[in-house]
């Protein structure tokens, strides 16, 4: 029996273990292969009312087409909750000739006339393959995002629908995240200037990002790392060596919101003026 447990952190709640509960055999049928064979990921449309369920769809599939299980491995619905249903190790059936090296993820509703899919499904669609691709080192061949695929692309059908092309990009770019992902990378970002006292990199934001800890904990984490230790050190240091030429005279706005977000250990009252020194003789400094 195939039972690969997976998880997609970047989704949170919005990723939900389905194959339990499904109607039909999400474990072995059609029947269960090495995942180094798999080496796509294709996306589908269920052509059907954007009020679709993951039941109705298995339902179809195994009543109607008299089928083991549901076709695919993934549903992802309207507001972008991404169902696990078919596990990883099976092969399925969604794509003609390739069920046995290919991964299927069923977008719910009809893209065609330029309608698309909607932003929460983008996003899901994103965060799923990116943590197929990226975060699931067992599957060896199906590892970038040149292996995401549309059903299209390997028979004569209209499935993922004629939005396809327009789509696909945005799964890949993930545009148009919704807002509390926006509002978490803004937080994070605003972190790191009043804990390091710098511009975000790309990688340590993605990585923040995605990971599960909430905010307060990714601050904890910030305060206690080397960096905002060197941070607080040079402040300490430069405050020896000028002894603040300008002190007394009033820290700018930003300087002032900077300290006050920097949440400082309440123990080391001096901490903030240290801070601050530093803060202004930042700001000096770029000036000049
Ligand atoms: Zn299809």
């Amino acid at each position: 029996m195939g039972n690969f447990s997976l998880t997609v952190p970047a989704l949170a709640d919005k990723f939900v273990d389905y194959r339990q509960q499904i109607i039909g055999n999400s474990y072995t049928w059609s029947w269960v292969r090495p995942l180094a064979q798999v080496r796509y990921l294709v996306i589908h449309h269920s052509a059907g009312p954007d009020t679709q369920t993951p039941d109705d769809i298995a339902r179809y599939h195994v009543q109607n087409r008299g089928w083991g299980g549901v076709g695919y491995h993934f549903i992802i619905t309207k507001d972008g909750t991404t169902y696990y249903v078919g596990d990883l190790t099976t092969a399925r059936a969604h794509v003609y000739n390739y069920n046995h090296s290919a991964l299927g993820v069923c977008l719910v509703g009809k893209f065609m006339n330029g309608k698309q899919p909607s932003n929460a499904q983008i996003h899901s669609a994103h965060e799923l393959a990116s943590q197929l691709f990226f975060r699931t080192p067992a599957l060896t061949n199906c590892d970038g995002w040149e292996d995401l695929k549309g059903h299209s692309d390997f028979s004569a059908t209209a499935c993922p629908g004629d939005s396809w092309p327009s789509y696909k990009p945005k799964i890949i770019a993930d545009v148009n995240p919704p807002t509390t992902y926006q509002k978490r990378r803004q937080a994070i970002s605003e972190l790191y200037q009043v804990v390091l006292g710098r511009e975000p990199d790309q990688a340590g934001l993605d990585y923040h990002v995605k990971s599960d800890r909430s905010i307060d904990q990714i601050r904890q984490l910030m305060t206690e790392s080397s960096e905002h230790r060197q941070l607080i050190n040079r402040a300490y240091s430069f405050k020896k060596a000028q002894e603040l030429a300008n002190q007394g005279r009033a820290l700018s706005a930003k300087g002032y919101w900077q300290i006050k977000n920097l949440n400082l250990p309440a123990t080391d009252p001096g901490l903030n003026n240290v801070a601050g020194a530093y803060w202004r003789l930042r700001e000096i400094t770029e000036l000049e």
